[in-house]
């Protein structure tokens, strides 16, 4: 018998104070609250993680090793979970053959539509996989691309071979071919290969005909630079080390197949067609138009393949991914588009009464298409499912069945039920939340004045129409536009032209002894407060002094090696994570020994540790929002939004010379208040003389801009253009302008 709600009883983790709630099932829940104020911990850390721990306990040991690991949260009871599947912003990674269509399975359904009614009639569908080697262009394997040497890169034709022409290692001077070219007698060693004859050059990198046409011939067996590099690198099946990845890396770029331009097929399989167009231009096609396409076929005796395509298709058109095409590599596709995706991928599932576990699902999204992703959270829910989503889009908020916020505050002062109920009651709890839902945010009145401009010149760059734009200087730029308008294709242009900073959420660092303390090397300062407090050598609290425990080194873990699996790591048992000898332990600061200092927050820590150098370094961290982090937290268990924050907290440390930062979507995983923290942050790199330009979707973010550059009309090759460039106040008529214009209270 099914549950009513989801009890959890004694929820801990993190800075979760043993929480209790109760979450219904069978509707969609919405988890608010100010960032660091645990809901994720909550969602993730807590429902899904143990979901997930008892689900892999249902299948057998040799099976559960190969599944993902779930920690098993600190919780007493958690009833009601059943099967889950988790929504996040990771992009979909993986290799160069998921596309669009294969991860939403539009592809399979295609391909058996051209097994069934394509004309000339081929037969089995995999015939049309470019997955399967009956379907795939033999050519490129099916990945419509080859590897090939990128010869320009190979030379630098003002130096004589002598002087080290040659700049692919192993070739040139000292390397192991080289005198196969300088010391045979072809060629001048001496002469800038610039001044040698065109034939010469050809010899030196083709060898073949162009070789034996010259008058000096090398000897029998010469092989040109370009033959022998890609007979050692390109045509061995042997898996390359490391240095010989990154050489290939350096020397070589890919390529649109020269046999099947792309398609992945193989001739048969690529010259068929249906409705006058063949599989490969229906995969180039924006999925908007297939799917318009795909209403034609009338054949009876595939009705239910079109109809199962056409829900694949509508789903993503509905979702506001009718831009893409099914050949797009999801390895190219944002967080925002990739969540989408997944998304799509579940809506065809039959499957009923399972936990949807959503993370932000709005990012990426225009106002104007956010209703589209509300309604898909609702179709979830009408077949019987249970959905979860953390989100700070009052948008979203609205359409919950009931919200849930944690709080009140971030990390130690939060991780509390502050509210359960509905949206409507929500708005006159006095919640942090509520507090920010009620606040109006006016247009910035007062618009900075440019310095002077950037310009983007002729910018073509994926739907760009031939775009050229002024972008102003000293000022903070919000580039808008519905989702796939061309922003980042914009920004991406801006970069190329101008050089700038990109500070994205890609994780700050993969090592996972990285902390807050690492990062900022306030660790000298750390040890030497504690010296000068305590009067002993500040060398006591290093890590590798004798003050630090014998048996982990001071590292509080202990790290062991298996033979044929990933290595292991457990707390070590004699000073159980703490470090150093319960000598060095007594020595306290404001009553905190060098092990306690791990679990203060930034926060906390610039008011009890008295020493300027410590301050110094994490007061940008603190400014960026981010002083509920702990000095000891991992940098490897943040979040997107988190390493963009700390990122900006670096620039923010560092930078002095003027220079030309691009952010895209900053908000992500802020709350509204938080927004409040990065806006002045954002301020401050503006006065400091720098040009800031971001990506944005937040109303509040857009009403602070000095200047905006909005896009569209409408998304791929519907937009590209710019509706508007100016002051936010003046803009009207297009999808922004409405957004701005409902979204503040008359
Ligand atoms: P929210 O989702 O509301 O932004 P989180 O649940 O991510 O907040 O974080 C709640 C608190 O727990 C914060 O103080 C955060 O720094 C801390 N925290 C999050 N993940 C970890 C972790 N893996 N280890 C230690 N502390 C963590
Ligand atoms: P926005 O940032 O406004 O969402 P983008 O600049 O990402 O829009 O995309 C504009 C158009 O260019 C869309 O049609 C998108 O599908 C296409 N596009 C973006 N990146 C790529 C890529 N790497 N390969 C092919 N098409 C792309
Ligand atoms: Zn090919
Ligand atoms: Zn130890």
């Amino acid at each position: 018998m099914s549950q009513r709600t989801i009890e959890i009883r004694g929820a801990r983790t993190n800075n979760l104070k043993s929480l209790d709630v109760e979450v219904p099932r069978g509707q969609v829940v919405v988890f608010v609250g100010v960032s660091g104020s645990g809901k994720s911990t909550l969602v993730f850390d807590t429902i899904a993680a143990e979901a997930g721990y008892q689900l892999n306990e249902t299948f057998p040991p040799f099976l559960r090793n190969r599944l993902p690991k779930w920690a098993r949260p600190e919780v007493e009871q958690i009833h009601g979970l059943s099967p889950m599947v988790v929504i996040d912003q990771r992009r979909i990674g993986g290799n160069a053959r998921s596309t669009v269509g294969t991860i939403t399975d539009a592809w399979t359904y295609l391909r058996l539509l051209f097994s069934r009614v394509s004309a000339p009639h081929v037969g089995e569908s995999n015939h049309f996989s470019f997955n399967d080697p009956a379907g795939m262009c033999t050519t490129c394997s099916g990945l419509g691309e080859v590897v090939v040497s990128a010869i320009d890169r190979f030379l630098d034709l003002d130096k004589s071979l002598k002087d080290g022409a040659i700049l692919l290692p192993g070739f040139g001077i000292g390397g192991y071919w080289y005198s196969q070219y300088a010391d045979i007698g072809t060629f001048d060693a001496g002469t800038p290969l610039r001044d040698w004859t065109q034939a010469e050059r050809d010899a030196l990198l083709f060898g073949g005909e162009h070789a034996a046409r010259l008058g000096t011939k090398p000897p029998k067996g010469y092989e040109g630079i370009v033959e022998r590099f890609e007979r050692i690198y390109l045509q061995t099946s042997d898996n390359l080390s490391d240095r010989k990845q990154e050489i290939l890396a350096q020397f070589t770029r890919s390529a649109v197949c020269p046999d099947c331009y792309g398609d992945r097929l193989n001739e048969a399989s690529r010259t068929a067609t249906v409705l006058g167009f063949t599989i490969g231009e229906m995969a180039r096609m924006e999925i908007n138009e297939l799917a318009e396409l795909a209403t034609r076929v009338t054949e009876a005796n595939v009705a239910p393949v079109v109809a199962a395509l056409r829900a694949r298709l509508d789903a993503m058109v509905t979702i506001g991914l009718g831009y893409l095409h099914l050949g797009r590599a999801t390895t190219t596709l944002s967080g925002g588009e990739s969540q989408r995706i997944k998304t799509v991928r579940h809506l065809g599932s039959s499957l009923v009464e399972m936990l949807y576990i959503f993370d932000e699902p709005t990012v990426g999204l225009h106002p104007h298409d956010v209703a589209a992703m509300t309604r898909l959270l609702e179709q979830l829910r009408n077949k019987g499912n249970s959905v979860l989503v953390v989100e700070h889009d009052p948008a979203v908020m609205a359409v919950a069945d009931q919200i849930i916020e944690v709080g009140p505050a971030a990390g130690d002062q939060g991780g509390r039920l502050v509210f359960q109920g509905s949206f409507a009651e929500l708005r006159r709890a006095g919640t942090p939340t509520a507090t920010e839902l009620s606040r109006r945010r006016p247009i910035k009145d007062q618009p900075r004045t440019p310095r002077g401009s950037l310009t983007v010149t002729n910018a073509t760059r994926n739907n760009l129409k031939n775009l050229t734009v002024d972008i102003p200087t000293e000022v903070m730029t919000v580039l808008t536009g519905v989702a796939g308008s061309g922003k980042s294709s914009l920004a991406t242009e801006l970069v190329a032209q101008h050089d700038a900073i990109v500070i994205d959420q890609k994780p700050v660092t993969t090592n996972r002894r990285s902390t807050p303390t690492t990062y900022t090397g306030i660790a000298t300062s750390m040890r030497k407060l504690f010296a000068r407090h305590n009067n002993v050598p500040a060398s006591l609290f290093s890590a590798n002094s004798e003050g630090a425990c014998p048996d982990c080194d001071g590292l509080g873990v202990i790290h062991t090696d298996l033979a044929f699996m990933e290595g292991q790591e457990t707390v070590c048992e004699t000073c159980r994570g703490r470090r150093f000898t319960p000598c060095v332990l007594r020595y306290t600061v404001d009553g905190l020994s060098i092990a306690d200092v791990d679990e203060l927050t930034i926060t906390d820590a610039i008011h009890r540790l008295p020493d300027p150098a410590i301050t110094k370094a994490l007061r940008h961290l603190d400014d960026v929002g981010l002083g509920y982090l702990r000095l000891g937290q991992p940098l490897t268990t943040l979040s997107g939004g988190e390493c963009q924050r700390v990122k900006i907290a670096k620039e923010l440390r560092e930078t002095t010379n003027p220079t030309l930062y691009v952010l895209d979507e900053p908000t992500t995983g802020l709350h509204l208040r938080d927004i409040d923290t990065l806006l002045h942050v954002l301020d401050n790199l503006v006065d400091h003389g720098h040009t800031v330009v971001v990506i944005e979707h937040n109303l509040h973010v857009i009403r602070q801009a000095d200047w905006l550059i909005d896009l569209g009309p409408g998304p791929g090759k519907h937009g590209g253009q710019i509706l508007y460039q100016g002051h936010v106040a003046d803009i009207t008529n297009t999808a922004t302008a409405q957004a701005l214009n409902v979204a503040t209270p008359a």
